[in-house]
């Protein structure tokens, strides 16, 4: 189902106490967004370092976390997902009222149960598909952008209407917010990063070694794959056009070449490692629980995990070309 600017009634969102956790890339966009609609009674919830001033400098309120979220009735929390965990626990849960409603911009915390929330709490997801500059910018210039949303958690029975005053408020319903959920948006987003990136990672890695391996150069190599832009170029047409449509604009011996190359690409391996990752790692709810552990812990890979990826040859022949300069 998708919801239009004429199915959300404003008023709902702009007589609330509202309040946002994080001013960040989605906090400083969507509060301007709603200031901008119409809420008059805007608190940002902050720590006291970077991010305070510039909430203050937009004309914003802006106390503790914990202070901010007092006698809020609707809160946003728009801090990275790996910290919701613990800042939740910490700073929100004891001080936020029994009734509010709380507004998620990306499904992952609900969705792998890592808040712990009143009964009478409810739950809505209003998730941009798109980088925060681009929510404030696209508001500004009365222009669509896509989003999600979704009723998580209904205990007062009436947070659809909520949901649909707080995504027109954003600028998300004027062309058209889409009905999801947050096991459904948080499982795609996982999954694209921990299946199918890391498959074409992998190809474009290995290409790189067969590559190099029958002694053509690193520039050649590099700019075919990548450096030219043209991938970006097939992206943007699949978007346009289709995925495998774009194909029209290759040539046809590029046409045939990869028609029949995919065809004949046995995909049951890659399958049920995508099925794994998806189904062991992801929707049991594995992966954030380790990664919110991770963070609680202090203990990430991360680091080593990028200077890995560093040492990997296609890297060192980026250098070696003055990519990295
Ligand atoms: P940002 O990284 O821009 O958030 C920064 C904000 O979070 C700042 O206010 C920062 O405060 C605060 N913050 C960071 N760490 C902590 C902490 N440990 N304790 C308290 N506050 C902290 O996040 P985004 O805006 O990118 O993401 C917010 C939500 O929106 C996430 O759920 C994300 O998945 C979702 N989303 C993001 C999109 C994007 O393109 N960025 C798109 C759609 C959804 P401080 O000043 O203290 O550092």
């Amino acid at each position: 189902k998708v919801y239009h600017d004429s199915d959300a009634d404003l008023s709902i969102i702009q007589n609330k106490r509202v309040t946002f956790v994080g001013f960040g890339n989605q906090g400083s966009a969507q509060a301007q967004n709603l200031r901008d609609s119409g809420v008059k009674n805007i608190t940002i919830g902050n720590r006291d370092d970077d991010y305070k001033p510039k909430a203050e400098a937009a004309g914003f309120t802006v106390k503790s976390i914990s202070e901010a979220v007092k006698d809020a009735e609707v809160i946003f929390l728009l801090i990275p997902d790996e910290v919701q965990h613990e800042v939740w626990k910490e700073q929100i849960k004891e001080n936020v009222a029994d009734n509010a409603t709380l507004v998620v911009a990306s499904g992952y915390a609900y969705a792998f149960d890592l808040l712990e929330l009143p009964a009478n709490m409810s739950v809505v997801m209003a998730a941009p598909r798109m980088i925060g500059p681009g929510v404030r910018d696209r508001y500004v210039a009365k222009e669509p952008y896509p989003c999600f949303v979704s009723v998580e958690k209904d205990p007062s029975d009436n947070a659809l209407p909520v949901v649909l005053s707080i995504a027109r408020a954003i600028g998300a319903t004027l062309g058209g917010a889409v009905e999801s959920s947050c096991r459904e948006e948080a499982g795609i987003d996982l999954f694209a990063e921990q299946a199918l990136w890391p498959a074409i990672n992998t190809c474009f890695r290995e290409a790189f070694n067969t590559l190099k391996a029958a002694g053509f150069s690193d520039e050649a190599i590099l700019h075919d794959m990548y450096l030219s832009k043209e991938p970006a170029e097939v992206f943007d047409r699949a978007a346009t056009v289709g995925f495998f449509r774009q194909l029209k604009f290759h040539s046809p011996t590029s046409q045939f070449g990869q028609l029949r190359g995919t065809k004949n690409n046995d995909g049951t391996a890659l399958r049920a490692k995508f099925e794994k990752v998806l189904h062991e790692d992801i929707l049991s709810g594995e992966f954030a629980k380790f990664w919110s552990g991770a963070f609680t812990s202090g203990s990430s890979d991360l680091e080593q995990l990028w200077k890995e990826s560093e040492d990997e040859p296609i890297s060192q022949a980026e250098k070696r070309i003055g990519l990295h300069d």
